[in-house]
């Protein structure tokens, strides 16, 4: 008996992820990510070496589009599985594309423990990334046990997650798939209560207002900036699509969202936010939403000292309502610098720079660090690594745990059997 490993794509890329483990002829498949390079229309986007005709569940570990983005390419009789709040943010980024998501996703439910699917046996463990709702998926079938980490990091507000994963299953994992987004690479990794310091620093030494251009669906990103307007006694703006995404995650959870409990978050109605709702057709949700007490409008945000969530998309309204950055205002760009062009003229940032404004980037890594990559592995202790999501492995810059390094990976179209490495358990890497 034995399991099966082809990393369809991933082994020397960032994003669109894809493996497939197999056993007792069964197939499950890790992930469908959409290639972060591929252009917006691209189609036929599945890796090649996928078997399509064969049936398959695919579990999806977390809702960023380079992990789930192809799922309206897979054969239609395949199943799809992944967090309750992860379906949820999936429809939702669907959505905003003009989209729908129109097959069933099925959810697991990582209180309840482990579930079943013909020989394997699969614990999802909720770990600490920029994403909502990611999981590590601990996989056991045929004697043999394999770790996924999906996409982590250590220095988020859910980092004990990870510890709490690394006590469970510390010596149990044959085959550790981590991701290594950050071997080699020098991206500042403070922890998100740092960067809560650092926002409160900035709002309590500007004068004006601190605009703060971070992705919606960072929900740590929200929490950091909330807390951090409480700190210096400003409200925190955010938009309605960022409503709509507190709304939804929150569903059930301690989680904020905007209402009377947390009294220092407003809602900004922006026409660019109505004509989302509309082409959705949630109009009647954009006007309930406009009706709430937390609801302002641009006219009054002027009077009110705030951070403000805003993206590039918002600027057109913000400037057809004469509010413009000035020299007392501070910008701050919260997301990854690859996303910044400096060049474009267009942007928040150039614009806010040149009104004299406070431009800086402020931000930390969805991703763990190398060295905290290193100290995962340790920990857990597998017998093999196998590298995924990453560019790096091949000169990682850290010391790898004692694991064998799997040779040939790099290799496109190579296919490569681990025989000699384990006895049960066989890889078969198809360099994408
Ligand atoms: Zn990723
Ligand atoms: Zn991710």
């Amino acid at each position: 008996m034995s399991l099966s490993l082809t990393v369809h794509r991933g082994t020397q890329q960032i994003g669109g992820s894809c493996i497939e483990i197999e056993a007792e002829g069964e197939r499950l498949i890790l992930d469908a990510g959409r290639p972060l390079e591929a252009p917006r229309d691209a189609t036929d986007l599945l890796p090649d070496t996928l078997n399509r005709e064969r049936p398959a569940t695919v579990l999806i570990s977390h809702p960023h589009m380079d992990h789930w983005g192809l799922i309206g390419e897979l054969p239609p009789h395949w199943k799809i599985m992944t967090g309750e709040k992860s379906a949820e943010l999936m429809r939702l980024t669907e959505g905003l594309f003009g989209g729908a998501i129109d097959r069933e996703i099925k959810c697991w439910n990582s209180r309840s423990g482990p579930f079943d699917i013909g020989p394997f046996r699969i614990t999802p463990f909720l770990t600490d990334h920029s994403a909502f709702d990611a999981y590590m998926l601990f996989i056991e079938a045929v004697g043999s046990s394999l770790l996924y980490t999906g996409d982590f990091r250590t220095h988020g507000r859910k980092a004990s997650l990870v510890e709490g994963t690394i006590e469970r299953l510390t010596g149990k994992v044959d085959l550790l798939l981590m991701e290594g987004t950050n071997l080699g690479s020098d991206k500042p990794v403070i922890t998100e209560r740092e960067l809560e310091d650092r926002f409160v620093d900035l709002a309590r030494t500007t004068k004006g207002q601190v605009y703060v251009q971070w992705s919606a669906q960072n929900i740590d990103r929200t929490v950091t900036l909330y807390r951090a307007a409480i700190r210096s006694a400003r409200k925190l703006v955010i938009d309605a699509y960022a409503a709509d995404v507190l709304n939804r995650v929150a569903e059930g959870t301690r989680i904020m969202r905007p209402g009377a409990r947390f009294d220092r978050l407003r809602v900004l109605i922006l026409p660019s936010g109505k004509r989302l709702f509309h082409r959705g057709g949630r109009s009647d949700a954009i006007d309930a939403m406009a009706r709430q007490p937390e609801a302002i409008s641009r006219r009054l945000l002027k009077k009110i000292p705030s951070i403000v969530m805003l993206r590039d998309s918002m600027l057109r309204d913000f400037e057809n309502a004469g509010i413009s950055f000035t020299s007392d205002d501070a910008y701050a760009f919260s997301n990854w610098r690859g996303y910044l062009d400096p060049d474009d003229e267009n942007t928040a940032w150039a614009k806010a720079d040149a009104a004299g404004a406070n431009t800086l980037h402020l931000h930390t890594s969805g991703h763990a660090s190398a060295s905290e990559l290193c100290r995962f592995a340790e920990a857990i202790a597998p017998k093999w690594l196998v590298p995924v999501h990453g560019i790096k492995w091949d000169d990682p810059e850290i010391n790898l745990p004692p694991v064998q390094r799997l040779q040939g990976w790099r290799d496109v179209d190579l296919r490569w059997g681990l025989k000699n490495l384990a006895r049960d358990c066989r890889a078969v890497l198809t360099g994408a």
